[in-house]
């Protein structure tokens, strides 16, 4: 017999069909919510495979729409999942799926960009999603400023979102979200899925990024970081002694740091931007944090 903490067994194929679940609930997808779906159980599969998690893990979803995905997590390792949706429509169309997974999913009607998955899910947590663009990239900076305490986060993107994820210095892409992002977390990329995967398909190719805590993040304060990079990027083209004068300290910083002068915000690696942060956070008193919106 399975040992006690094993999840129970779940066939995703064995509820009706996601077309009609769709048709039987009505539930027209709305552009205003990012509403991509992902109908074909072989893809959500997939992407739930990716996310390679370990056993006794809790999968918190954002955004399970249909519940393609909802499916594809609840038959892996997962002990449970956690999926949070705004969309109310969709809570009564996934009743279904609750009673299929005999406890393991538990649907939470709300906005992600205003719940703490932590408060949600019991660690070790990982969030896996086939997000809604409008809102992924408040989603993702939310999540890594606490990524230490998730196994990872698997999240389908635009790809040209996803490609600033894991752009590397001297790219077109590279900007604050790499910094940022590649600060935190080492972030690769699974793989890419064209319009037509999605009902219905969005104007954009979209890939699936794979995000884990960094072992040894270099010491930076979130708030100075995010003030030099975007001090630095905001006027990419200008060498470093112009662009960080709005910090007050241009010439100051970049001795203090070592980092030449008519060097680019595009040629600095984000072990350079940390350095460029504690520098202006030891020159810089922080007002108050900002208030919550
Ligand atoms: N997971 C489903 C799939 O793969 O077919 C749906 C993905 S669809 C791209 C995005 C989902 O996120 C939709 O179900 C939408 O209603 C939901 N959503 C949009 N904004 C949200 C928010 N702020 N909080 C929670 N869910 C949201």
């Amino acid at each position: 017999p399975a040992p006690a903490s094993a999840p129970a067994a779940f066939d995703p194929q064995a509820l009706p069909p996601l077309r009609d679940v769709i048709a039987r609930f009505g539930l027209e997808a709305r552009k205003s919510l990012g509403q991509n779906f992902l109908l074909d159980l072989n893809l959500t599969g997939r992407i739930a495979r990716s996310a390679g998690l370990p056993a006794g893990t809790t999968a918190i979803e954002v955004g399970p729409g249909p519940g393609g995905l909802t499916r594809a997590l609840l038959a892996t390792d997962a002990v449970k999942v956690v999926a949070i949706e705004r969309d109310r429509r969709f809570i009564e169309a996934l009743q279904d799926v609750v009673e299929a997974a005999h406890g393991r999913l538990t649907i939470v009607e709300a906005d992600a960009l205003t719940v703490d998955p932590e408060e949600l899910a019991p660690a070790p947590r990982a969030i896996v999603a086939n997000l809604p663009y409008n809102v992924a990239t408040p989603l993702l900076l939310g999540w890594l400023a606490r990524i230490e305490s998730y196994v990872s986060l698997t999240l389908m993107f635009q790809k040209e979102v996803a490609d600033r994820l894991v752009a590397k210095p001297g790219s077109k892409a590279y900007g604050r979200l790499s910094v940022i992002t590649q600060w935190r977390s080492d972030a690769r990329v699974l793989f890419n899925l064209p319009p037509r995967a999605f009902t219905p398909p969005p104007k954009v190719e979209s890939t699936v990024v794979h995000l884990t805590p960094r072992a040894n993040p270099e010491p930076a304060d979130w708030r100075a970081l995010e003030q030099v990079t975007a001090a630095a990027f905001g006027q990419r083209r200008k060498m470093l002694r112009q662009s960080l004068k709005s910090l007050g300290s241009a010439e100051a910083l970049l001795e203090e740091t070592g980092i030449t002068p008519t060097a680019r915000a595009e040629e600095i690696d984000v072990a350079g931007f940390a350095a460029l942060a504690r520098a202006f956070r030891a020159r810089t008193p922080l007002g108050p944090p900002p208030e919550r919106p």
